[in-house]
């Protein structure tokens, strides 16, 4: 009892103590938060982008209901995310709006632009569930993959312009507004943010036309060979090494299958043989893949 007694007092002379121990386990705490659910977003992503490129890759084989699954397990922990942190209507910086953080400072900018990305990315790939749900009479297996590609381009035009506004809002702020040299310094930050960010979106944009140009053309590498001409190959696909399916001529006068040098121009623009230019851009993300860059800028 007097022990107790004799520790009270102590305790109320030295409030700010307490109070700097309260604000840093809070900060720690939030610290703890923040990293592991970056560790969860990372996770969810691994194992939706592995699941999506299995389930492109096995093509009439490919599981409805683990597809199904994708879906309601990306849409489910987004809505989780956005509802646990309801308070800070993250979900406003998706529409390129800010969202309700009192103050920002370094680490808040990065959590915001760094979940909207997740989620974003998790957004597009519920999209390409969505593709690999059309029915196959619908929707050829070679269309889904330009739709995949599509979306994946549309995925990253996106998450570069997202966070814009709240890296904006940061680097004004940035300086002591009450000072005329801080709000210079606020104004230069932000003009070479927006300066960079214009940069790098006309370095994106002949790439993207290119992807817009292929979606709407779905151009043809090569004619169908003739029986003679496979024969000229000894009817073995180099490739795949069996006999011919669906056998294309390239220019160069090779011949393989049709599925063979589709999927052999989702990662090069040449011939596998004698290496002639034949494609001008590398169908990338055709297989359903999404790209692992996170957009932290
Ligand atoms: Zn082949
Ligand atoms: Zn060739």
């Amino acid at each position: 009892m007097r022990r107790q007694s004799s520790k009270n007092p102590d305790q109320k002379k030295n409030p700010p103590c307490n109070q700097i121990a309260v604000i840093s386990t809070t900060s720690k705490g939030a610290h703890i938060i923040g990293i592991s659910l970056g560790i969860g977003l990372l996770t969810t992503y691994m194992y939706a982008n592995k699941s999506i490129v299995n389930q492109v890759f096995l093509r009439e084989r490919c599981s409805k209901l683990q597809c199904t699954w994708l879906l309601v397990y990306l849409t489910g922990s987004s809505l989780l995310l956005y509802y646990t942190f309801r308070s800070q209507s993250l979900y406003y910086s998706l529409i390129f709006l800010n969202p309700t953080v009192d103050f920002m400072n370094f680490w808040e900018v990065l959590w915001i632009v760094g979940v909207t990305d997740f989620i974003l990315k998790f957004l597009f790939m519920g999209f390409k569930c969505f593709v690999l749900l059309v029915p196959s009479f619908m929707m050829s297996f070679k269309s889904k993959g330009y739709w995949y590609m599509l979306l994946e381009e549309l995925c990253q035009y996106y998450r570069m312009f997202v966070p814009i506004p709240v890296w904006f809002r940061y680097l004004i702020g940035y300086g002591e507004l009450d000072s005329v040299l801080g709000w210079t310094l606020g104004i230069l930050l932000g003009l070479l943010y927006l300066i960079l960010k214009l940069l790098s979106f006309f370095g994106q944009l002949r790439n993207f036309r290119q992807v817009l140009r292929i979606f709407c053309t779905r151009p043809h590498y090569g004619v169908t060979a003739s029986k003679r001409q496979c024969s000229e190959s000894d009817d073995i696909c180099s490739i795949c090494q069996a006999e011919f399916q669906k056998p294309i001529l390239l220019v160069c006068q090779h011949t393989f299958c049709e599925e063979c040098i589709s999927l052999w121009f989702n990662r090069e623009k040449t011939c596998p043989l004698c290496r002639t230019v034949i494609s001008d851009h590398v169908n990338k993300w055709k297989d359903g893949a999404t790209s692992m860059h996170l957009q932290i800028f």
